[in-house]
């Protein structure tokens, strides 16, 4: 919000968008080494809200192989204060594509065709798998494996997740109040698959590790809000908004994922202000808080200003909400816009990036993305969306220690807020707006 003041944005604020009832949790320190047959440090981080370890702990490591109940029995009495290996769920894949890419004419092409319901979003290729004990999915050996666990209370569970000697960060289950978690760390597949391998050979595999956690209550979901007012007597109260989530996942510093997208909002509104037109409509940025908790900040706004979900019915700011355009694709530069299956963007679009012509922007793709805060408003209909992004590393870093700022390309950045500076003031210009798409029938308060 400082940052906004000091830009000379009237109306800067914070915005409480949600209670928190997880609460705060924060890693203090982290240390992980296999220290027997042979000693090797490892890029650890841990799983957020899990617990911590009784200071430093070394211990023999055990892999828990359980596919049946019987299984369960051997466990019995051997993990306790144990460092424990959760099984691979998936090994490694070689990538024969370069890690980042500017989007070639063939791709933009494929993307500006008419595929209907196809996602396109670009997270599926590296996520972390979640940890899957039994492949057959029987529920009940899942629950028995989870007791064995609260009882036996191992010291610490390991899992191996991201790649490229890097960890990606996950989360475990927790509500404010809960017992703490059993710690749980987080290794990159090599380094989880090699003890794996070892073990699987009867190498006896010791490791040390600490853990230090805290967990924090009186937690709320806030976000950052400023804008440019609007100046027609009719359309003032209408609104563009332009926004990223300033929230990230430890480990890295978040510096693609998105404080890419928020200094680039930033950038576009202090153009905006600086060459010193006078929207018709309000241009108002958002930085969201607690996108990856589940979208909290966008949805508290939109609950709060635009729709009435337990009523199901929308609230004023609704008629008044004119766009919304997110960034969190990790720094690359826009090379288009997904126009989430909504005919009615596209004469819009079309127009205002007429404006840009000199510029290597302009693919309308007629497709959906997923993931991020667009979604909160397109879930009631309301025209948000998404851009076609150059892949630049973004799959292989987001939500990994490698999210830091060594990893943007700044002149990419600057590119991008004149996208939005041109897009926004666009929209808040036109003498009409991109109506409301249909709500489906299946649109119930449950859907989140
Ligand atoms: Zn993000």
């Amino acid at each position: 919000m400082e940052k906004l003041e000091s830009l000379n944005f009237p109306n800067a604020r914070i915005e409480k968008a949600a209670d928190f009832p997880r609460g705060g949790w924060d890693n203090l320190k982290t240390y992980a080494a296999m220290t027997a047959p042979y000693y090797c440090n490892f890029t650890a981080i841990p799983k957020a809200w899990s617990g911590s370890t009784k200071g430093l702990v070394t211990s023999e490591v055990i892999v828990l192989s359980i596919n049946t109940s019987e299984d369960i029995e051997k466990y019995q009495g051997k993990l306790r204060d144990k460092i424990v290996l959760m099984p691979a769920t998936s090994g490694y894949e070689m990538q024969f594509t370069p890690f980042a890419s500017r989007q070639t004419d063939e791709r933009l092409a494929q993307l500006s065709t008419d595929l209907r319901f196809q996602d396109s979003g670009s997270r599926s290729q590296f996520q972390a798998q979640p940890i899957v004990i039994v492949a057959s999915g029987a529920m009940g050996l899942q629950q028995r494996i989870r007791t064995l666990l609260e009882q036996e209370k191992p010291a610490v569970l390991i899992s191996g997740g991201g790649a490229f000697n890097v960890p990606r960060s996950t989360s475990v289950s927790y509500r404010y109040g809960d017992p703490e978690p059993v710690a749980e760390l987080i290794l990159p597949v090599e380094a989880h698959g090699r003890m794996i391998r070892m073990i699987n050979e009867n190498i006896n595999v010791s490791m040390e590790v600490e853990i230090k956690n805290e967990f924090y209550d009186n937690q709320v979901i806030n976000n950052v809000i400023a804008e440019i007012p609007g100046t027609d007597a009719k359309l003032k109260d209408e609104v563009v908004l332009i926004g990223g989530h300033l929230d990230s996942w430890h480990g890295g510093t978040g510096a693609a994922d998105n404080a890419s997208g928020c200094i680039v909002m930033i950038e576009a509104l202090r153009i905006i202000q600086e060459i010193g037109v006078k929207p018709r409509r309000t241009i108002r940025i958002a930085l969201w808080g607690g996108e990856e908790q589940g979208l909290i900040g966008s949805r508290g706004y939109m609950e709060n200003n635009l729709y009435n979900v337990r009523e199901n019915k929308p609230r004023k700011g609704f008629e008044q909400f004119a766009l919304y355009l997110n960034m969190d694709n990790g720094s690359g530069k826009f090379r288009g816009i997904y126009l989430e299956e909504n005919d009615m963007a596209f004469p819009f679009f079309r127009q205002w990036i007429s404006a840009m012509e000199a510029m290597d922007f302009g693919v309308l793709s007629p497709r959906k993305t997923s993931g991020t805060d667009h979604q909160s408003f397109d879930r009631i209909g309301l025209p948000a969306f998404q851009f076609i992004q150059d892949n630049l590393e973004y799959n292989r870093g987001y939500h990994t220690p490698m999210d830091t700022y060594e990893r943007l390309i700044i002149t990419d950045l600057q590119y991008n807020a004149a996208v939005i500076a041109c897009l926004a003031l666009s929209a808040a210009m036109d003498n009409g707006k991109i109506p409301p798409k249909p709500l489906s029938s299946n649109f119930s308060t449950q859907r989140r």
